[in-house]
């Protein structure tokens, strides 16, 4: 196993005082395994001074939306290290996810999820697998702008900024230095999604040039999420997107030895919060079973980014030779490979009996004696481009005509516009001019209007949509189209 440094640029560091830290006990087995936790971390020597803050369904039943009190940010934003145990969203609208609301409004851009076998003591059929997964945490899907446009259609933004995007890639490439790794891998869809994914993929070619001691390598997310699966030792630190990092991180720990082992650190230039993968377990929660092992690695991602990497060291080897002397708690035992099936605090006190200790078979770790704080280079902002409006997308609500007699009124309707009706396109395909009779076509049409040249600024736009609405075209939403530098800024149609 390889030592798994996490640094920022602005680390909170004790210097034999406690470092004040903000927990969070959460739902289901949440309390169960922080306890646990706390006590390992305190018989290990930690330096700690934990505030606690109230946190998931008691706060979403109070009303709060957000599952987190307003007091709870000062204690946040003061201490800048979270230690947090699962929680449980409630299900159903009206809810907004704790923790997306924390990485986002933290600025927790990072989300590094190291996953390495521990075998023969965990079952896995990857022995040699050590991947750490580096998800980006604020952008893509998940910025949470969806709307509901049409009797049949919803959407979903994806937003992707040069910046963010960036500023992962060279965090996953400092890190890979820091960790002495030696591959980045890069999943994204950019055969797709040749915009937002293609930017993911031209800013991880431009970052990697700067990385020239670290090897790099491109996969597009189904092939290599499928590698992933059947053959995780060729991978190394892979480096993706949101909604893609967060399956292919569960994945790469499932497959590791089980989801209940995944720690997680979500980084930001000022704060950080550390939490176990899983969720709050709700079947087992309050049997005493649960495996407190994901949350207390979170804790020693947590010790070493503080400055406490001895004591981190210290927790982590008694945690492997727990592991390495067979006792397991119920999701991890085997009849083969366990010798006794502990429960979460027979677990605890067989982790805190082995402080000191190192694992003989399983490779020890060594987090040094505090490492220097690893660097995040500011992402860069690129001077302003020449952007040239030339056209615009107006999508359009209709469920009776078909393309062909939409098209007939969207000519008709803006006659006296300087634009042209270039393309109809239904889920992005093309139906008009020449459409295919076997295309499904639902409700919701994207209608393609070029702008006469002399003519290209938003008073035609205005105009276009003026007219449009005097004659009674339901339109529910327009994207205009861009050239940046005389290069197109949008997709073409499927089958344009
Ligand atoms: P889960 O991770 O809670 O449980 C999935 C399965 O894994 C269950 O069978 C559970 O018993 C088992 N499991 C999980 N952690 C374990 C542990 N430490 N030891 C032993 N077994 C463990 O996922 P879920 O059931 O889909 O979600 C339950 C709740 O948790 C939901 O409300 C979900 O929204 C929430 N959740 C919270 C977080 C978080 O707070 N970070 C993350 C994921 C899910």
């Amino acid at each position: 196993m390889t030592t798994q440094a996490i640094e920022t640029t602005e680390p909170i560091r004790g210097v034999g005082q406690a470092v004040p830290i903000t927990i969070a006990h959460g739902d289901g087995i949440g309390p169960e395994i922080m306890a646990a936790c706390l006590r390992v971390l305190d018989a290990a020597g930690a330096r700690l001074a934990p505030e606690t803050i109230e946190i998931g369904a008691q706060v979403y039943r109070q009303g709060v939306t957000a599952g987190i009190e307003p007091s709870a940010w000062d204690s946040l934003r003061r201490t800048k290290v979270f230690f947090k145990a699962p929680i449980t969203t409630p299900r159903g609208g009206g809810y907004k996810s704790l923790n997306v609301t924390v990485r986002k409004s933290l600025g927790l851009f990072a989300n590094v999820r190291p996953c390495a076998a521990l075998s023969p003591f965990v079952e896995t059929h990857y022995p040699n697998m050590d991947v750490v997964i580096v998800r980006e945490n604020e952008e893509d899907l998940y910025a949470g702008i969806e709307h509901r446009q049409t009797d049949e259609v919803y959407q979903c933004l994806k937003l992707v900024s040069r910046p963010g995007t960036e500023r992962i890639i060279r965090f996953a490439f400092e890190y890979a230095r820091a960790n002495d790794r030696r591959k980045v891998s890069c999943f994204v869809k950019d055969n797709i999604m040749k915009l937002t994914d293609g930017l993911f993929r031209e800013v991880f070619a431009e970052v990697a040039a700067d990385y020239p001691d670290i090897e790099h390598d491109h996969w597009i997310i189904d092939i290599g999420t499928a590698r992933l699966a059947a053959n995780p030792e060729q991978f190394d630190v892979i480096v993706t997107s949101n909604l893609y990092g967060d399956i292919i991180s569960d994945v790469a720990a499932e497959i590791s030895g089980s989801v209940g082992l995944g720690a997680s650190a979500n980084i930001g230039e000022h704060c950080a919060m550390f939490e176990a993968i899983h969720g709050s377990a709700p079947d087992i929660a309050g049997r005493g079973i649960a495996n407190p092992s994901g949350l207390l690695l979170a804790g020693v991602q947590m010790l070493v980014h503080v400055g406490q990497a001895e004591i981190a060291t210290r927790v982590h080897n008694a945690w492997l030779k727990t592991i390495e002397d067979g006792i397991h708690t119920a999701d991890i035992h085997r009849a083969d490979s366990s010798s006794a099936r502990a429960g979460t605090d027979a677990f605890a006190d067989a982790v805190i009996a082995r402080l000191g200790q190192s694992p003989t078979k399983l490779t020890a770790v060594d987090y040094g004696s505090g490492t220097e704080p690893m660097a995040i280079p500011p992402a860069t902002r690129r001077p302003a481009q020449d952007k040239q409006l030339v056209g615009i997308d107006v999508f359009v609500h209709q469920r009776d005509d078909s393309a062909d007699a939409l098209a007939a009124r969207l000519q008709a309707a803006s006659t006296d516009v300087p634009a042209s009706l270039l393309m109809i396109t239904n889920r992005g395909v093309k139906v008009w001019p020449n459409g295919m009779p076997e295309t499904f076509e639902t409700d919701h049409w994207r209608c393609r209007f070029e702008i006469d040249e002399s003519h290209r600024d938003s008073s035609t736009v205005v105009a276009l949509l003026g007219s449009l609405a005097a004659n009674g075209i339901d339109f529910v939403k327009t994207e205009h189209l861009y050239e940046f530098d005389g290069e197109p800024a949008f997709s073409l149609g499927q089958g344009q």
